[in-house]
């Protein structure tokens, strides 16, 4: 696959600037966006902060000069407090200084670090756009208005991690989906309930066209949205399967397994190296069948395993939390579980 061009005009309102940090998880790095067709312009998502980023990025805006004035970023707008999104901030800061600068708030330790990093430790301010931006009277969704003819709406897409938002540019039917539905593969998510949820809210929308925050833009949006519900379904299915297949062959021992174990089935067709990833949605996965009462924990200290895992409140155990992340190693690799045979009937 040829890696795609730095900056590149995908229709009147909407250029997109590559991060320049290509990787497994990231694909062919992260997408920004230039919104806007007059000469304030509408910066989504600043990538990791490679100094390389920010002459593309004023290439591109040089690149679409208007006939009043020379463009410039008037707005950004973070969908998500992860690093490969947020690092550019205090790059993109420095050369547009008047910019302001909106994020929902998130409620984890480590998003607070890298949200403290972004903002040179508040010297840049955030401004939450649910409580500062006046609400569409149809929708009442908060909305962005970046110039004559683009209007950014703000949708809370939780479930990524626990800010995440998409923004609806208006005039195009097309949603920045940020990472809750990449240009191709799938996500990882930090609470499965409120990943659903949303990828339900984007299934409302409607949309025509979505431009993610890695890989190419999707033309076939409805499609795609189907497809990512349609495929956590399924992996969830697998699961289960798999967990019940382990079980069975392991009777002499309890008919248990590990998540490490259930990845090593229903990942094996996927690269070694995003099996790390895999085994953090397949947690969340087990959290959510746990409470479904489809899976027990098998382990010698079962019941302090069942305690703390239902206690794990829903973003808990997900990439930027409080916990230990040797806890939730130790969860992946050691942790058995067992599979209900014979769900009792939902009443
Ligand atoms: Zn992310």
């Amino acid at each position: 696959m040829s890696s795609p061009a730095a900056f590149t005009k995908l229709s009147r309102r909407v250029t997109r600037v590559m991060g320049l940090n290509p990787g497994p998880m990231t694909l062919e790095g992260t997408n920004t966006y230039l919104v806007g067709s007059g000469h304030r312009r509408c910066l989504v998502d600043t990538a990791e902060g490679l100094p390389q980023y920010l002459e593309v990025l004023k290439a591109a805006l040089a690149a679409s000069p208007t006939s009043d004035a020379k463009p410039e970023i008037a707005s950004i707008v973070l969908t998500h407090w992860h690093r490969d999104h947020v690092g550019g901030v205090p790059h993109v800061k420095e050369a547009f200084p008047n910019a302001v600068l909106y994020k929902v708030p998130s409620m984890c330790a480590a998003a607070q670090h890298e949200e403290a990093l972004a903002t040179n430790n508040g010297l840049i301010s955030l401004v939450d756009p649910m409580t500062s931006l006046p609400k569409c009277s149809s929708t009442q969704r908060p909305f962005l208005t970046v110039d004559d003819e683009s209007t950014l709406e703000f949708v809370l897409t939780p479930g990524h991690t626990d800010d995440h938002v998409t923004l609806k540019l208006v005039e195009e039917n097309a949603l920045f989906t940020g990472d809750c539905i990449l240009g191709a593969g799938s996500s990882v998510f930090a609470c499965y309930a409120e990943y659903m949820a949303s990828l339900e809210t984007l299934k409302e929308l409607q949309p025509s066209l979505l431009y993610p925050g890695h890989g190419p833009v999707v033309e076939d949006a409805m499609g795609r949205i189907m497809e990512q519900i349609a495929h956590r379904g399924k992996r969830e299915e697998q699961i289960l399967s798999a967990l019940k297949a382990l079980s069975a062959a392991s009777s002499n021992g309890g008919g248990s397994a590990t998540i490490v174990e259930i990845v090593g089935i229903v990942y094996r067709d996927v690269p070694q190296h995003l099996h790390p990833a895999a085994a953090y949605n397949v947690l969340h996965n087990m959290k959510k069948l746990l409470r479904d009462g489809k899976c027990f924990v098998a382990s010698s200290d079962e019941e302090a395993a069942t305690k703390l895992l239902r206690a794990m409140g829903d973003y808990d155990g997900g990439e930027g939390t409080t916990e230990d992340v040797n806890v939730v190693t130790n969860i992946v690799r050691h942790l058995k579980w067992g599979a209900v045979q014979h769900a009792r009937p939902s009443l």
